[in-house]
Order: C-alpha cells, then structure tokens, then sequence
C-alpha cells in the first residue's frame, strides 16, 4: 500500500493499492504498444492533445490544488500556481516544439543532408512530491510532443496526485499507453528501467536516489536526466537593493514550506551590509505565520513527511552544537503535523551539517564575506551546483557572477525560478542533462543523420 498522509495533522487521507508485478507487465505492454503508433502522429494531434491537457488543468485547478495540500502540505495559493505553471508549460510545448524539433537541413557529402529528431520511446519517470505535478509536467510535456510515451513512478505519498495526473491525459484523449501511472515502491524501479521496452529514464529527487537510477540506466546503457538536489547560494552585494533582496530572499528560502531544490539556501553577505540584510531577513522570517496551509493567513505549511522534518531538525540541531549561532527560530512546532519554525543561523563552521548539506525545509543559514572573490570561492564551495543568485548593481560584479558560479544557472537581482521558455537542470551532484525549453525536448530523442543521393 502506497500511504497518503495529511502532513498538517498526521491523519491517513488514504491506502493507494501498489500495482502488482503483472499489472507493470501490463503497463510495460500498453507503452510499447502506444509508441509505435504515437511516434507515426503529426504534431497537430500531439499538439492538439496537450492543449486539451492544458484547458483540463485550468478547469481542475482548485481541486487539484486541494489535493496537493493535503497530501504534501504546501500552502493551497502555492499548488493553484503550481497547476497554473503545469497549464502553462503544456501550451509552451504544444506550440514550440515543431519548431524545436524540425529537420535541421546540413551540408554533407549527398545531395541532400539533414538532421531529424526522433523519439525513443518510452521514458520512466521517477518524481518527487515537492511540485508533485509541476515535476511531472516538466517531464510529461516535451516527452510526449517529441513522441515518446510516458510512464510515471511517483514518491509514495503523492498517489493521489500521480493517479489524477494520469486521468489528465486520459481525459485530453491521449491513446492508452501514452501516460500511465504507475503505483510502486522504488524498489520495482530497477527492473522497469532493466525492461528492453524502456529506453530511458529521468529522476527528479535525492542525490542518492539520483546514484542508483543513474546506476541502473548506465548498466542498461540508457539515457537518463537528474535534478537532485542543491544547496543554492544567494549573494548580497553591498550596491544590492537591500529591501528587495531581503523581500526575495525570505520568499527563495521559505516557499513550498522550504522544499524546493532550487531554493535560496546559503545567504553569502558581504560584510558592509551583512548587519542591516540580516536585520530586515530576520524581521520577514519572525512575522511568518506558521500553520493550516489550506488558509490563505498561513505563511508557512507543514514539512511535507515527519522524516524530512525530523532530518531537518536534526541538521540544524547538530549544527548549533557545533558552533552555529541561531538567530532564529530552531525548533520543532509542538502538537500535530510535521511544522518546523520558519528559522535562521549564521556563523556555520565548515564542518557543520549545514554547511555541506542540503537543508530540505525552512532553514537559512548567513555567511560574512569580505570581497565578491571570498563570495564566489564560498559559493562554489559544494558539492551542489543546481541554481544561484546574486545580488548587486556593479555590472562588471554582475559579469564576473554569470561567468564563474558554479552552477546550472545564474540569476542577477531575481530568485532561482525555472520558466519553461529557459533550460533547467545542474552541475556536480545536483544532476546532469538539462530540462524544460529547446534543451529539455531534445533530451530523449535519437538526433539522426539523414542523407539522400
Ligand atoms: P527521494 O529522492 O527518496 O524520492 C524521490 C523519488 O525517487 C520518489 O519517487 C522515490 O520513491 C524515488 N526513489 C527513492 N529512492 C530510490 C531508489 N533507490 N531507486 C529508485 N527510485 C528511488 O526523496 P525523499 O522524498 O526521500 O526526500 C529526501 C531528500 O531528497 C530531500 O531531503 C531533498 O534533499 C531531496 N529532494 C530533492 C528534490 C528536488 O526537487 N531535487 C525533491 C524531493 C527531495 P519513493 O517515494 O517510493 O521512495
């Protein structure tokens, strides 16, 4: 059974049935059996069908949203946006990847030559619940408008997510086979990405979660495309708009209930403002209100699962002991539900949990500098390389930023936010290969040299 658990106060919301060994065979069947046929369709139809996919989505918005707060706990004006961002990145796909994929005519040695990109098959998707739809739209659009087929192993606290997902398609009309759900463990993974009928797979989730697909797939020599996790720096400048990086930095560090890999999660200040940022961060984060996430007067929601919630509070506990100075909050809320205290600490010593690991929760933690070379030697400083941001209004500062963060992307005077219409993805332990935009369609496709004499 796949458990659905209302974080805010503990209650089972419902029992999911795992989906049996011959039900997988089943799936594995009907995807093989899909792709032979949506891979011949044109793009009107593929288009077709995710701008019905995309109305659907509208249409369902407030329901889908509920659901997503129940069953992971973030706040419900953060899921409406999360289903509108779904929508969204359907219509970008439904109308940009034609052109994204169109043949490529090339010089070559026959008279005529080109380049076509064609799909590969069924795709495995292994998804976490965090943006439990936005993660697997990102995914499910340009898969599906390539003309491959999707199957989807959600985290196992999301079913009902992963189940209305799957409906989504159903009811745009997509043939049966084109994107199935299905329930399992993450120890049935292995053999679905073992299956000849599977010919790659993507994981958006833990580095050690990460480590094994990418294990698997590389011994079935598939394709595979990792968003782990990241540990993001946000960089202060002294020329900074301090009001407004105070105001973006609370909302990078604490939305989805501090749970996204992109978040803000290491604050590198430099020492001439380091005093008056900390001030107006630490008065954001003590005006934060903690609670039911279904209220639109809540700021903060639950930790999605206690286990994440006790890891958090453990990192940030060790820390401390270790030398860590807390500036704020610090402790687990008392009563029911996974809620964690909106909290701050600085001073972390290098060998401090916080300042190696990723914290997974609403916890941001300060570092002093004393140049922009202390700021970006800090900030390269890990083993994460997913998003940055950085803050000040020295072009030759903002230059020197975008060229030598060490990370998938750079974002000056704004947080880390993906948009479909840019590729997504990190460096180092934070992943490989890149999603969303031109990037993310052509990631699962057989880039095929064609020539005709
Ligand atoms: P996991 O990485 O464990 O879960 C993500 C997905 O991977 C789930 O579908 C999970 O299935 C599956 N999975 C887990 N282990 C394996 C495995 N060995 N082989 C195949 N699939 C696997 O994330 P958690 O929910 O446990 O969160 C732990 C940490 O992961 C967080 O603290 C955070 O650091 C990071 N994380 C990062 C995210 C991101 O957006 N990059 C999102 C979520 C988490 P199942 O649920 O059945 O275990």
């Amino acid at each position: 059974m796949a458990k659905s658990i209302n974080p805010a106060n503990g209650e089972t919301i419902a029992d999911y049935p795992e989906h049996s060994n011959a039900d997988i065979e089943q799936a594995l069947a009907s995807a093989d059996d899909a792709f032979r046929s949506w891979r011949r369709t044109r793009f009107a139809e593929r288009t077709a069908l995710l701008l019905r996919a995309a109305d659907l989505l509208d249409e369902r918005r407030d329901r889908l949203a509920e659901i997503a707060t129940r069953e992971m706990g973030k706040r419900l004006a953060e899921a409406r946006a999360e289903v509108e961002k779904c929508a969204a990145g359907c219509r970008f796909y439904a109308e940009n990847a034609e052109k994204f994929l169109a043949d490529e005519v090339r010089e070559g040695p026959a008279g005529r030559n080109f380049v076509a990109y064609r799909p590969l098959g069924p795709v495995l998707a292994v998804m976490p619940w965090n943006f439990p739809f936005w993660q697997v739209f990102r995914f499910a659009a340009p898969a599906i408008m390539a003309g491959n087929v999707g199957l989807l192993k959600h985290a196992s606290n999301v079913s009902h997510c992963a189940l209305e997902i799957e409906k989504i398609f159903t009811d745009a009309g997509a043939p049966h086979g084109v994107f199935q759900t299905l329930i399992i463990p993450s120890s049935k993974v292995e053999t679905i990405i073992d299956d000849a009928r599977v010919k790659a797979a993507t994981l958006t989730g833990s580095e050690p979660a990460g480590r094994a697909v990418a294990a698997q797939a590389g011994r079935q020599l598939k394709p595979v495309v990792l968003e782990l996790g990241g540990s993001d720096p946000f960089i202060v400048m002294p020329s900074a708009d301090l009001a407004k990086a105070a105001e973006v930095g609370v909302k990078a560090r604490m939305q989805n209930n501090g749970q996204s890999c992109i978040a803000a999660k290491r604050f590198i200040v430099h020492a001439d403002v380091y005093d008056d940022y900390l001030e107006r961060f630490r008065t954001r984060v003590d005006a934060m209100t903690v609670g039911d996430p279904m209220s639109d007067k809540t700021d903060m929601g639950p930790l999605a699962t206690s286990k994440i919630r006790d890891e958090l509070a453990e990192q940030i506990s060790k820390s401390v002991a270790m030398g860590a100075r807390l500036v704020s909050g610090g402790s687990v809320v008392e009563g029911k539900g996974n809620f964690y205290q909106p909290t701050i600490i600085a001073d972390i010593p290098a060998e401090a949990p916080a300042y190696r690991e990723e914290l997974f929760g609403p916890c941001a933690i300060f570092f002093k500098v004393d140049s922009i070379d202390a700021a970006i030697d800090l900030a390269n400083d890990s083993d994460f390389g997913l998003g940055s941001s950085a803050w000040t209004n020295e072009p030759a500062e903002q230059e020197r930023f975008a060229r030598e963060l060490e990370a998938g992307g750079t974002y000056i005077n704004r947080m880390t936010a993906s948009d479909q219409r840019l590729p997504f993805g990190g460096i180092k332990n934070s992943g490989f290969g890149r999603e969303l935009s031109h990037e993310g369609i052509r990631e699962f496709v057989n880039v095929k040299t064609v020539t005709i004499d």
